[in-house]
């Protein structure tokens, strides 16, 4: 159910401007606005879910998605595609938004991010 409140659920239902990577049934991919490597996206499962935390059984196949639409655009890389993926989980642990998203960061080495 979308999160009136949610800023990741109002560009899920177009509300919002994004720079728009990808799309299928369960994710969508952005340009992050705030990017902290060349290559910086954000893969949004279009359910609102929480975090990690949040997952059930009947949900947390959105996991296999997101790696599923990792494994897409890391296509369009150039070689070596070498890319992160990064789930903050909780605000100590650096989650700003309160809808789940994976990090896709490429373009730098991450040691130095
Ligand atoms: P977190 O800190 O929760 O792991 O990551 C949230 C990310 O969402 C941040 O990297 C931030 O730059 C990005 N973000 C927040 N609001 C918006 C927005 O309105 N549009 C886009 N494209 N990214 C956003
Ligand atoms: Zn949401």
């Amino acid at each position: 159910m979308a999160d009136q409140s949610c800023v990741f659920c109002k560009i899920i239902n177009k509300a919002l401007p994004v720079t728009l990577i990808e799309e299928n049934d369960d994710c969508i991919v952005i340009e992050d606005i705030a990017p902290k490597a060349p290559v910086h996206y954000l893969i949004i499962p279009k359910k609102h879910i929480i975090n990690v935390h949040d997952l059930d059984a009947s949900t947390a196949s959105i996991m296999s998605s997101m790696a599923l639409m990792a494994k897409k655009i890391a296509q369009k890389l150039p070689e070596p595609k070498a890319f992160g993926l990064i789930i903050n989980n909780g605000e100590q642990a650096g989650q700003t938004v309160l809808h789940m998203h994976q990090h896709f960061l490429s373009g730098a080495k991450l040691t130095d991010l």
